[in-house]
């Protein structure tokens, strides 16, 4: 694709986001909140750091959820408003239109120049700007890998796996080559491609859309019958003057005047250039704009109707129902579970006991001090192995006897509650079995 460059009022909006997007993405991995990372995707130890938020193995409910949570999001707002994600939030697009093209448009030149040098022979300018441009692309990638790998393993991890010898990070030093030739695969070939073939969220706008969806579309209704402006001709016509600007622009090559497709990334270059064009001939702006097919046939204006509102309502609800949840979270997961295979013993002093393991977390960044306590104060708790303290972000096991006057125990299982102690503070509470000699044994 050869697409024109028409800057107009909704380049400038993206451009601007994508400058946005662009420090967000590449500071990322070395922004940190409350000393974690502000994202984090480590998939290899199962360990999720979102907006600070740590997420570990025993979280991974959460991060489900979120991730449902995001694709219903998407989805709703999908119904509602089209694929505006595609042209204004999607990397793919932003990399390529925002980064690439605009290197590309840089050293080869507008639309016709860049056509103009892929057709012609094999001379000394196109070697030098065809590899001033690969070089180029080649870096990009390269750097953009990194920071994709520095939200897998963490920037301190990647900067290990750069400065130290290859021969101790040998998969990072691999994963990062590997990244950097699919990166610059998809962005000086597979390109539109990805958007238009590839992706799955495109191919299933069919699914998503209705005649209430708001998208980019061309208003037929005041636009045909299209028609170039001629001073002898007289007939009465629309005000689409036919002069293929919208197509020119268009970085998957469609006619939006043919109604909305699959490959139309909502990008809203159409709308500038033909914007750009009805300006010229003194006619309305929006002849291609925010439509819903609705609006386009009845007339409407476009407005937040009830529908939009009841999607926006659900995915509001959504991420209230996943705040809540992470915010229930504690600094500390604690797992008991009775050692299996054995029964109880009998303690001096008229004790019976079982042996219990358990599994400590400290999800903070600060070493916590932990003690278990049983809810009734006449069972005694007797460690084999202690946990000690737990360092930051660290876990430890710790095994023990929970024992109980054998006066108190009147059937073979007796519900027990522990609670989980930091200071004199009572984090939570975990019930467990005990288990005892009945009056037959
Ligand atoms: S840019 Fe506008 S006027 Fe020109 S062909 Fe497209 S819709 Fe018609
Ligand atoms: S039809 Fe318009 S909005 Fe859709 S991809 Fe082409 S230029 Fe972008």
């Amino acid at each position: 694709m050869y697409p024109l460059i028409r800057k107009g009022k909704y380049y400038h909006y993206r451009t601007w986001l994508s400058y946005f997007y662009l420090i967000l993405f590449f500071a990322g991995p070395f922004i940190r909140i409350g000393g974690h990372p502000f994202l984090l995707l480590n998939v290899l130890e199962r360990r999720f750091v979102i907006f600070g938020q740590v997420f570990w193995p025993q979280d991974f409910f959460l991060f489900v959820l979120a991730m449902l949570a995001g694709i219903v999001c998407v989805v709703l707002f999908t119904i509602a408003f089209g694929r505006l994600f595609c042209g204004w939030i999607c990397p793919q697009t932003i990399f390529m239109e925002m980064v690439f093209r605009k290197i590309e448009i840089w050293i080869e030149g507008d639309h016709k120049k860049r056509k103009k040098l892929d057709d012609g022979p094999l001379t000394r300018e196109k070697i030098l700007k065809k590899t001033a441009k690969h070089l180029l692309f080649i870096i990009l990638s390269f750097l953009i890998s990194n920071t994709f790998l520095a939200y897998i393993i963490g920037s301190e991890n990647l900067i290990r796996t750069i400065t130290e010898p290859v021969n101790r990070h040998w998969v990072g030093f691999a994963s990062i080559w590997i990244f950097t030739a699919v990166f610059y695969l998809v962005y000086s070939q597979v390109r539109e491609l990805v958007c238009t073939v590839i992706c799955p969220y495109g191919r299933l706008q069919g699914v998503f859309t209705d005649k209430h969806t708001l998208g980019i579309a061309y208003n037929y209704e005041r636009g045909e019958p299209r028609g170039k402006l001629s001073h002898k001709d007289n007939t009465l016509k629309g005000d689409c003057v036919d002069c293929g600007l919208c197509v020119d622009v268009c970085p998957t090559g469609i006619d939006i005047r043919k109604g909305t497709q699959m490959e139309c990334v909502n990008c809203t270059a159409c709308i500038d250039a033909c914007d750009y064009v009805m300006a010229k001939i003194n006619k309305p702006l929006n002849l291609i704009g925010f439509y819903s097919e609705e609006m386009i046939v009845e007339k409407k204006k476009p407005a937040f109707t009830s529908r939009m509102f009841g999607y926006s309502s659900v995915i509001v609800i959504l991420l209230a129902v996943l705040t809540f949840f992470v915010l229930q979270r504690g600094d500390v997961d604690v797992t008991i579970m009775r050692a299996g295979g054995m029964l109880y013993q009998e303690q001096p002093g008229g004790y019976i006991s079982n042996i219990y393991n358990a599994d400590l977390i400290n999800k903070t960044d600060k070493p916590q001090n932990i003690r278990l306590v049983a809810t009734d104060p006449s069972i005694i708790i007797k460690y084999i192995q202690p946990s000690g303290v737990l360092e930051k972000e660290g876990s430890a096991k710790a095994i023990f006897f929970l024992m109980m006057p054998s006066v108190k125990i009147h059937k073979a299982k007796t519900d027990i509650r522990i609670n989980i102690v930091q200071q004199n503070k009572v984090l939570g509470t975990i019930s467990t079995t005990f288990i005892g000699p009945t009056n037959d044994d």
